[in-house]
C-alpha cells in the first residue's frame, strides 16, 4: 500500500486564491484593504526569509504589508511602543512579531501586548484561552493549516483517535485543542511519554510536531492512519554531493520517516510541500478574518477553524 499524499502546496495555493477573492470583495464593497504588520527584531537569517515571504504573499493577495525591521539591540520598551502604535492603527488588522526575539526581551510580555483581535499568530493568552474554551479565537497558523488538510481529506473527524506528538505552545497544544474541538479523542505525547510507539499505533490521526528528523517510523503507524508531519529538519545529504565551499549538501526531512510511513498510512503530508506552505496561507487567512471581525462584517467561510 502507498499512502495518498496530502498536497499542502496545492491546498495553500487554493487558500491564497480564496483570500485574494475576499480581499477584492472587501475593497470593492466596503472600501477596506486588510493590512498585516510584521515586526522583525534582529538579523536571524531564517526569520529574514520568513518575513520576506510573508510580506511578498501579503502583497500578492492584495493586502497591505507593513514591515518593521528593528536592530537587535532595540529595547523592549521601544518594541512595546511600536506594538502600541500598531494596535491603534486602523489600517493594521493583523500584527505578527517574528519569533525568536533577542535574549534581552520577554517574548510572553511582548506577545501579550498585541491587541488580541489583531493577534494573527494566535499566541496571545486571550486567544489561547478562547481556543481552549471553544470560543471564537484567532487560531495559530500551523495547527490551523493541519486542521484544514485533515478536514479536507477526512471530512468529519468526529470520534477518531488523534495522537499529537509534541506539546509546544505554538503547535502541539493548539493542535490538540483544535482536534478536540472537532470531537476527536486526543492524546498529547511528549519527551516523557511512556510507550510512545504503541500510543502512536493507536492513532487514526497522527500529528508529529517534535523537531527530531524521521523519529516516527512506519511500524509506529496504524494501518490506514492519516499522518500529518509538521517537522522541518535539515539533515546532511551526502548523496547530493558537496557545495563549492566543500561542505556536504543538505535536504529537508520531517519528524516522520517518510519512506516507511508511506507504506502503512492511508494518507500523509510530505516534507517539503505538506504542512509548511499552509502556515503563511493561514496567516493571510487570519488577517482577512481579523479585518472582517474588526469591521463588524460577516466572516468568510473556510478561512478559520
Ligand atoms: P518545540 O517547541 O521544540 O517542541 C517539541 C516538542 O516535541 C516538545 O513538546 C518535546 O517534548 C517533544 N519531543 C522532543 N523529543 C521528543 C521525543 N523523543 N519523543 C516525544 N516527544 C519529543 O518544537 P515546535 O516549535 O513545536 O516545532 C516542532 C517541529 O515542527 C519542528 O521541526 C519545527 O521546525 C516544525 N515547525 C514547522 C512549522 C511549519 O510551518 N510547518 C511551524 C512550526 C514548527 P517536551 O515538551 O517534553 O520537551
Amino acid at each position: 500500500m502507498s499512502a495518498t499524499l496530502l498536497d499542502g502546496k496545492a491546498f495553500a495555493a487554493t487558500l491564497r486564491s480564496k483570500v485574494s477573492e475576499h480581499v477584492s470583495g472587501l475593497k470593492e464593497t466596503h472600501g477596506i484593504t486588510p493590512g498585516l504588520a510584521v515586526v522583525l527584531v534582529g538579523e536571524d537569517p531564517a526569520s529574514e526569509v520568513y518575513v520576506r515571504n510573508k510580506a511578498r504573499q501579503t502583497v500578492e493577495t492584495g493586502m497591505q504589508s507593513f514591515e518593521h525591521r528593528l536592530p537587535a539591540e532595540t529595547s523592549e520598551a521601544d518594541l512595546l511602543a511600536l506594538i502600541d502604535q500598531l494596535n491603534n492603527d486602523p489600517a493594521v488588522h493583523g500584527i505578527l512579531v517574528q519569533l525568536p526575539l533577542p535574549g534581552h526581551m520577554n517574548a510572553d510580555l511582548v506577545i501579550n501586548a498585541i491587541e488580541p483581535a489583531k493577534d494573527v499568530d494566535g499566541f496571545h493568552i486571550s486567544n489561547v484561552g478562547l481556543l481552549g474554551t471553544g470560543q471564537k479565537a484567532m487560531v495559530p497558523c500551523t495547527p490551523l493549516g493541519c486542521l484544514m488538510l485533515l478536514r479536507d481529506h477526512l471530512g468529519s473527524l468526529s470520534g477518531l483517535n488523534a495522537v499529537v506528538v509534541g506539546r509546544s505552545n505554538i503547535v502541539g497544544k493548539p493542535m490538540a485543542q483544535l482536534l478536540l474541538g472537532d470531537s476527536c479523542t486526543v492524546t498529547i505525547a511528549h519527551s516523557r511519554t511512556k510507550g510512545i510507539e504503541a500510543l502512536c499505533r493507536s492513532a487514526d490521526i497522527l500529528v508529529a510536531a517534535v523537531g527530531r528528523p524521521e523519529m516516527i517510523k512506519g511500524d509506529w503507524i496504524k494501518s490506514g492512519a492519516t499522518v500529518i508531519d509538521v517537522g522541518i529538519n535539515r539533515i546532511d545529504a551526502p548523496e547530493k554531493g558537496l557545495r563549492e565551499d566543500g561542505t556536504v549538501k543538505t535536504r529537508l526531512v520531517g519528524d516522520v520517516d517518510f519512506d516507511s510511513a508511506v507504506q502503512i498510512a492511508a494518507a500523509i503530508t510530505p516534507v517539503p510541500g505538506g504542512v509548511g506552505p499552509m502556515t503563511i496561507a493561514c496567516l493571510l487567512a487570519n488577517t482577512v478574518t481579523a479585518c472582517c471581525r474588526a469591521n463588524g462584517l460577516p466572516e468568510p467561510q473556510g478561512l478559520t477553524a
